[in-house]
């Protein structure tokens, strides 16, 4: 069989970073501290529209900040999804927070009717320091958060995200980590970005996302004196600067300028970048539609995602193959494929929580496929993929 070699997720990155590299070896400013800091944190922030955007060294990084300055303390419950990667999760067990684990709907993302259910039916107010705020009643811990994901930058409906929060008077995380460049529109004029509706907002540069600085993060907020916060947090919690004193624990979270450089070259392509995304999803859905038991789901109306990653949907009864042999046959000859990630609540260091009624997630783990979907994929391999689609229908 011929042997291909086209893979799931890969950096698309350009010379003009060059001189910038060599700026940052000459100058020796290649550590936490440098002039592409805040160019890339000032591009990232207007092109969100954002005031302002703090940089941090990874979307996880970006996260556990994030958790802590929405004042997530240990023992406090935080709802995310079951169908995420688990660097959601992961800054949650850091700080001794309890995940409680909700169900996917049709398009990926956290089921909110469910998440409506959920609060209504276990949620109870209760007084705390003179404040109400409310208890989850099996538990008898205070539910703090929401964490949403815009799975595979597909836009999660967010005012009735905001909505349910402002009802139950909870803080929104919005793991970005995949949605850059993901807005909302309205008539087809341009809305919000991803990233900037909830409290908090995090986007993650890691080297197979839609922008890569090598590894690296960013963080936006609604309020700036939060956002401040996050900064302080992450370069150690140094109160005075020249006398180093601390009066709280911080991290050495801070983004370096080199992996700003990186940052900077990619913020002008970005648009490029997902021109290319689209122009691709587009070639792949005109040829699957013609291909029985196969379908790629779509990304959300009303909104322009950045099309991060494309998944299909393997029905074996009309393919004559399941999602798994596909997978390998795909793998095989050299497309990188691969499935949803294991749900979080399967996972062995998070079974322990609570888990609400999850069922659509389980259901995308075993059908879904996700095919190469990098920023400089060519019409051609798209083709190569497509032929290999059908090539191995068994119908
Ligand atoms: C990539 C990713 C993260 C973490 O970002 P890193 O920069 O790799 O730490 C968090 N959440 C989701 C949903 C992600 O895809």
């Amino acid at each position: 069989m011929e042997k291909l070699n086209i893979p799931l997720s890969v950096p698309n990155l350009s010379k003009d970073i060059v001189p910038m590299i060599e700026e940052c070896i000459e100058t020796g400013w290649v550590s936490t501290g440098g002039r592409f800091i805040t160019e890339f944190e000032e591009k990232v922030a207007n092109y969100v529209g954002a005031e302002k955007a703090v940089g941090v060294q990874s979307g996880s990084a970006g996260l556990h900040v994030a958790y802590r300055v929405m004042g997530v303390e240990a023992g406090d419950e935080v709802i995310c999804p079951t169908a995420t990667f688990i660097a959601t999760v992961n800054p949650m067990m850091y700080i001794g927070a309890l995940p409680v684990f909700m169900d996917c709907d049709d398009t990926l993302n956290m089921d909110l009717e469910k998440l409506e259910e959920f609060l209504m039916n276990n949620g109870q107010w209760t007084m705390d320091n003179g404040q109400e705020v409310l208890m989850n009643k099996n538990s008898g811990n205070k539910i703090k958060a929401i964490c949403i994901v815009h799975v595979f930058g597909n836009p999660i409906d967010m005012v009735k995200v905001m909505e349910i929060a402002e009802k139950y008077k909870l803080k929104v995380i919005e793991d970005s980590a995949e949605s850059l460049g993901s807005y909302y529109t309205k008539d087809g004029e341009k809305q919000a970005h991803t990233g900037t509706l909830g409290d908090i907002g995090v986007y993650s540069f890691n080297a197979n996302k839609i922008l890569t600085t090598g590894g690296g993060g960013m963080v936006v907020a609604k309020d700036k004196n939060i956002l401040d916060k996050v900064r302080f947090l992450s370069v150690q919690a140094k109160t005075d600067p020249l006398y180093f004193t601390h009066d709280e624990i911080g991290y050495n979270y801070r983004l370096t300028n080199v992996a700003s450089a990186f940052g900077v070259s990619q913020m002008n392509q970005l648009e490029g970048f997902i021109e290319n995304k689209i122009k691709n999803y587009n070639l792949y859905k005109e040829a699957i539609k013609d291909i029985d038991g196969l379908e790629i789901l779509p990304f959300n109306e009303d909104t322009r995602a950045n099309y991060w990653f494309y998944s299909i949907m393997v029905d074996k009864d009309k393919y004559g193959i399941d999602r798994d042999e596909l997978l390998v046959k795909l793998n095989e000859c050299g497309i990188q494929s691969r499935p949803l990630w294991g749900l979080m609540h399967d996972q062995k260091p998070l079974k322990k929580y609570e888990a609400y009624k999850i069922e659509k997630a389980r259901h995308y783990v075993d059908n879904l496929l996700n095919i190469p979907c990098s920023t400089n994929l060519t019409s051609e391999q798209v083709g190569a993929v497509v032929g290999k689609l059908k090539r191995f229908s068994n119908v």
